[in-house]
């Protein structure tokens, strides 16, 4: 039997998520799912076998050639695309795995196509990339009156084929008009990098630039294929909540997929004016009952989240007290508690079905952060496991 803190994955949510995105975009518009990060927390070869038997996910996107390698060994056979740069130490195994890197300088282009065509042993074979396009967000991609001449720089190694080309937005998750503007001009931008590249007879491949928030919100610009991320796992990115979405007349639903439980290990009794935890930051006002709970920081329990953080114990929240431990964590069950009993269940976050009161979104509020991060903050010591 596994430790008692641990992730619950809802394959149902998961499903219920891709098929709520399938729904909402074009039946002919590819899906790349972001499993980066672990999955955004959730295991990314649980979740990518799963949505793999869901069905409808054309790649998989990570951020790491050792993720992608990951993926592959546990026999992921989907397009597998990598959204961040690696060195060349790593394109030997880029190749081998078959994945899809992101490319857009001329020297990184040439010493990849060299290493394909050693790969290939010159045997005319060529390798698949996605040209990046930097629209405005500032990271990585050529500006888009290069595109066309990347594009060909590309063809002309001989040994690398354009399979694609990519840009992402940097404010598409607002709904602040002078924001919904700029994600236009950076989508008009891409478009005159594509026209670039097709004026130089070149075929752009499949041609991305909506992650999970422009998706939702910019339904018109979804070209050859969308990315979503954190949608898949259920959250809303930023300002494009449901409750948004509904004001602007898009029906959309999406539901948590993981749930962060523990048990109960000890209830112990406080007197008045004890303290509790490093740093004595909490004083019991009364005499109270207090459940130790063996979760702490080490397992994504950010410091942070306390005071503030309530877990929910059969149907209802009860607050941590005092500063959050590497490995523990103390919750006030009130005086004279009679409801909870030692080695009860207790759900941080998660979906409905967990019987969670708080979701990752507000553990976000109350660590000044957003669900992304909550999510890719529970550690390796926590087991993910498919309900
Ligand atoms: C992370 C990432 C995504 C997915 O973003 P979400 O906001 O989680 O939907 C898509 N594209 C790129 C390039 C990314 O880095």
């Amino acid at each position: 039997m596994s430790r008692c803190t641990r992730a619950i994955l809802y394959k149902e949510n998961l499903k219920y998520n891709i098929e709520q995105i399938r729904k909402y975009i074009k039946a002919e518009t590819k899906i790349c799912m972001a499993v980066k990060a672990d999955g955004y927390g959730h295991n990314a070869v649980l979740t990518a076998k799963m949505a793999s038997e869901v069905g409808g996910i054309d790649y998989f996107a990570v951020a790491t050639v050792d993720e992608g390698i990951e993926l592959r060994n546990e026999g992921i056979k989907a397009n597998i695309i990598l959204l961040s740069l690696s060195t060349p130490s790593e394109f030997e195994d880029l190749i081998k795995y078959n994945i899809i890197p992101l490319v857009f300088d001329k020297e990184y282009i040439s010493l990849f196509a060299k290493a394909a065509a050693d790969h290939f042993k010159n045997s005319g074979e060529k390798y698949p990339v996605f040209l990046a396009v930097d629209t405005g967000m500032g990271r990585i991609g050529c500006y888009s009156e290069q595109a066309g001449q990347e594009a060909k720089f590309i063809e002309d190694t001989n040994h690398l084929v354009l399979k694609g080309m990519i840009t992402h937005f940097c404010v598409s998750d607002s709904t602040v008009e002078k924001n919904q503007e700029f994600t236009k001009k950076q989508y008009e931008d891409f478009k005159k990098a594509v026209e670039n590249v097709k004026k130089m007879g070149i075929d752009p491949g499949i041609c991305s630039c909506g992650a999970s928030a422009a998706l939702l919100n910019n339904q018109d610009m979804q070209f050859d294929m969308v990315r979503p991320g954190i949608i898949t796992y259920g959250y809303y990115p930023d300002e494009i909540t449901k409750e948004y979405l509904h004001s602007v007349h898009k029906e959309f639903d999406i539901k948590p997929v993981l749930s962060l439980e523990t048990q109960v290990v000890a209830i112990r009794h406080f007197k008045k004016g004890q303290t509790i935890s490093y740093g004595r930051t909490y004083t019991c006002p009364e005499d109270t009952d207090i459940a130790v709970l063996p979760i702490g920081y080490a397992d994504g329990l950010l410091r942070r989240f306390s005071p503030g953080l309530e877990v929910t114990i059969k149907g209802k929240k009860y607050p941590v007290r005092g500063r959050i431990c590497m490995d523990q964590c103390m919750v006030d069950l009130g005086k004279n508690n009679k409801d909870v009993k030692v080695f009860d269940k207790v759900v941080v976050f998660g979906p409905k079905e967990s019987g969670a009161l708080c979701t990752a979104d507000d553990l976000a509020k109350i660590g000044n952060t957003i669900s992304y991060e909550v999510l890719t903050s529970l550690s390796k010591r926590v087991k993910r496991i498919i309900q």
